[in-house]
């Protein structure tokens, strides 16, 4: 497994190996579907809507649905105009959704196809609606695809009528239909309403009913997407796929609110709140004080097993950075942080967060890499813990390393997008997962007299 991977590390430019990333169209896609009876749209090849349906459709274990432009030699030479017009008429013939969201792909984005100026000249039905987005995979990756969808959306539909709504426009990031869920919850507690766009709730895991709906239930309804620009306030979760929303709102509507991380462990659960807190003028209620001392409670009676772990963490920047604020909170050493994602604020902010704990060991935190530097850097190096995606395993089989599921792609297992992260709820689910990952550990490699069923 992985047995060509050498220790020795070389300067490599213009190849990437086992990329830590993939391409913009696929974050284009998914956050469409957390638009209610939205269809997305790649704007290119069938080969590639093929292949960015099947990443989601792996991690979901739901079909995601899109239509594709279906690009052959004409449209690569003369352009994708004539295509996209008769794919709108056919989506809206077939499918009947309320809203076609397009996204470019590479092909589309090399020839220059100008979708905004062909929206505006084609005939769309009455009551419905088509946008679009720019998302060329030669730059970015699927984070930023998602990023340019979110502000093609707000950009299209969101008005300010001047007469607020009370409501907060709420970002939840690129996160889980469980995180959708417990983010909301949390709202509902602190009693602030919120608007939650994208909104992955009852759309990318639609409960099994007997029937088959092209659309599920969930999703952010299209006319509160289009009050967004009178929201009262807005809160931003993950910098990295909601932070250019956030300025969009502020710059376009003067909506001011707080762009923080995504609420993973306490700290960063806690700023969540207190963003709640500044709004609603309400105190935290008692169930929500609970769940954060039996978080506490509970990485403190695991301190002994987690205090001084080594561990690499990789994936996407925004649950990469607040994975590696819980692995702290657990007193344990993030030896390597690590994103594909071409983000050099992800390395300062990172480095920050690290440096505030005045660790005596050394991190590497680095954008813009792939898995096999990491594999390397493990080989020089190794850790007690691998914590990312499911491209992980391959490392963790050759190193022979525990190994945690979390952030996108989890391919190889089930269940864990209906589950949270997010919140203090969702922090007792990562650190048990962690927890268990390295006690099993523990179990297989102690010695028989040390062997204890208590620990
Ligand atoms: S050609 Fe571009 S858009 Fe299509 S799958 Fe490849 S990287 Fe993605």
């Amino acid at each position: 497994m992985l047995d060509m991977t050498t220790k020795d590390i070389k300067e490599r430019s213009g190849i990437t190996i086992n990329p830590c990333k993939t391409c913009e169209p696929v974050g284009a896609m998914f956050c469409a579907l957390g638009v209610h009876k939205c269809m997305p749209h790649s704007h290119g090849s069938q080969g590639c809507s093929s292949y960015h349906r099947t990443v989601l459709t792996r991690h979901f274990k739901e079909p995601a649905i899109a239509t594709s432009s279906s690009f052959t030699e004409g449209a690569s030479v003369f352009g994708g105009r004539s295509n996209l017009n008769t794919a709108v008429k056919n989506i809206f013939d077939m499918y009947d959704p309320d809203i076609i969201a397009v996204h470019t792909t590479c092909l589309s984005e090399t020839i220059g196809d100008d979708v905004g100026s062909y929206i505006l000249d084609m005939e769309i039905p009455e009551g419905k609606y088509v946008i679009h987005a720019s998302t060329p995979s030669y730059e970015g990756s699927h984070i930023q695809g998602f990023s340019n969808m979110m502000m093609g959306f707000i950009n299209y539909l969101s008005k300010q009528t001047g007469t607020k709504t009370g409501i907060t426009a709420l970002f939840p990031g690129w996160v889980n239909p469980g995180d959708c869920r417990e983010l909301k919850a949390i709202a509902k507690a602190m009693e602030v309403p919120v608007t939650m766009f994208p909104d992955f709730d009852n759309t990318m895991d639609s409960p099994m009913t007997g029937h088959f709906e092209y659309y599920g239930a969930g999703g952010t309804p299209i006319p509160e997407i289009g009050r967004l620009g009178d929201a009262s306030s807005v809160i931003a979760l993950g910098k990295f796929a909601s932070g250019e929303s956030f300025d969009l709102m502020q710059k376009k509507f003067h909506i001011s609110g707080a762009s923080l991380p995504m609420p993973v462990g306490i700290a960063l659960t806690d700023r969540y709140i207190m963003a709640l807190r500044k709004i609603s003028k309400k105190e935290v209620p008692s169930g929500l004080e609970a769940e954060r001392g039996r978080l506490v409670d509970l990485l403190m009676d695991a301190t002994s097993y987690t205090y001084k772990k080594t561990v690499a963490i990789f994936g996407d920047p925004d649950i990469v950075y607040s994975l590696t604020s819980l692995c702290l909170e657990m007193g344990m050493i993030p030896r390597y942080v690590v994103t594909g994602t071409p983000k050099s604020e992800f390395e300062t902010l990172t480095r920050e967060l690290i440096d505030s704990y005045n660790l005596e060991e050394t991190c590497e935190v680095k954008a813009d890499t792939d898995l096999f530097w990491l594999h390397q850097k493990i080989k020089n190096d190794e850790v007690d813990l691998l914590l990312g995606s499911s491209y992980g395993k391959y490392i963790a089989k050759a190193e022979d390393i525990p190994f945690v599921r979390a952030g996108f792609p989890v391919l190889d297992r089930y269940g864990a997008t209906i589950q949270s992260v997010c919140g203090y709820k969702g922090g007792v689910y990562l650190a048990e997962k962690i927890i268990d990952a390295l006690l099993s550990r523990y179990d297989r490699d102690v010695a028989d007299e040390d062997f204890e069923c208590v620990l």
